[in-house]
């Protein structure tokens, strides 16, 4: 729930930042570490977002797979099974690269009129009464 909460809060951001009236799609890379499960991920999502911007997004989620670095070798490989042994010289590798991420790499949205979006010189007054 944390974690849905997170994205929604980013995406929300990201979508004021553009300008979007509305969110459709929210790309998302998740480390194979993250504990992340993608339906119950979606399934929060969904909960969250109703009365916002991203309500009715689709999430699309990337794994992304565990990197760790040989602390003797410097060997770059990817972890399976939680076996974090290099495969070159069998030494453990306590350094982990990626695998623990979660984030936002793309938004997708509409903005307000896409027609003729930004060529509106008689512009709206919206910071009118402060
Ligand atoms: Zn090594």
């Amino acid at each position: 729930m944390a974690i849905a909460q997170s994205v929604l809060d980013i995406a929300k951001q990201e979508g004021y930042r553009h300008g979007l009236r509305r969110i459709s799609m929210i790309r998302l890379q998740v480390g194979a570490l993250a504990a992340v499960v993608p339906d119950s991920l979606k399934f929060c999502f969904e909960m969250l977002s109703r009365d916002t911007i991203a309500a009715g997004a689709v999430l699309q989620i990337e794994s992304v797979p565990v990197v760790a670095r040989c602390s003797a070798c410097r060997e770059l490989f990817e972890v399976e099974n939680h076996v974090f042994l290099c495969p070159q010289c069998d030494e453990p590798a306590l350094e982990l690269v990626s695998g623990r991420e979660l984030s936002l790499t793309s938004i997708e949205g509409e903005t307000g009129d896409s027609n003729d979006a930004d060529e509106n010189p008689s512009g709206a007054q919206h910071s009118a009464g402060q």
